[in-house]
């Protein structure tokens, strides 16, 4: 009993000491890019998230295709850029610098719908950390919210836009979705 015991716990500290080198190599990554969107917080998220139950991710023309269904919600969770640049039409705005207090209230703007598409400018760290929040807000809640599926915009906003699809200007908050 006391070897089972004495092994589980030196993979304890294996898989800590594992996981603060991952930390380490990506917080080395983190200095040679820009630090005002990349914060350590969301680093860690990111490495948990990569580590728990993975999001999924949909592409700019598969999302296109399913925001037909009129059960899609699209969420933004850029910060101050969402103000001078482009949206996705009909995109809810939750920035990521505030989105944890939000929680309760992202899940009552989007009441009806089952599946929610999170993003920011590249949906590298932003987008996901959020997403995964949400998905751990959700399981942790005991009220059945109706949302089934919690995905990530592929390349984000600028990905969308890039390739062509269409973006809106409006100053509305929510972005009642009607211009393009
Ligand atoms: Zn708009």
């Amino acid at each position: 009993m006391a070897h089972i015991v004495l092994e589980s716990r030196i993979k304890c500290e294996f898989l800590e000491e594992k996981e603060s080198e991952i930390l380490q190599k990506y917080l080395g990554l983190l200095g040679s890019q820009s630090k005002s969107v990349r914060r350590e917080e969301d680093l860690i998220w990111r490495i948990h998230s990569g580590m728990a139950r993975s999001v999924s991710y949909v592409s700019a023309a598969k999302l296109v295709s399913m925001a037909r269904g009129n059960r899609v919600a699209v969420i933004d969770v850029r910060d101050e850029e969402r103000s001078y640049q482009a949206h996705i039409a009909g995109s809810h705005h939750f920035a990521s610098g505030s989105f944890a207090a939000r929680l309760p209230e992202l899940v009552q703007a989007t009441s009806g719908k089952d599946t929610l598409v999170f993003h920011c400018a590249l949906s590298q760290v932003r987008g996901p950390s959020c997403a995964r929040m949400f998905s751990d807000y959700l399981s942790e809640s005991k009220e059945d919210s109706g949302i089934k599926n919690i995905m990530v915009l592929e390349r984000g906003f600028n990905g969308w836009e890039i390739s062509g699809q269409p973006v809106c200007h409006c100053k509305d908050a929510p972005c009642k979705g009607t211009c393009s």
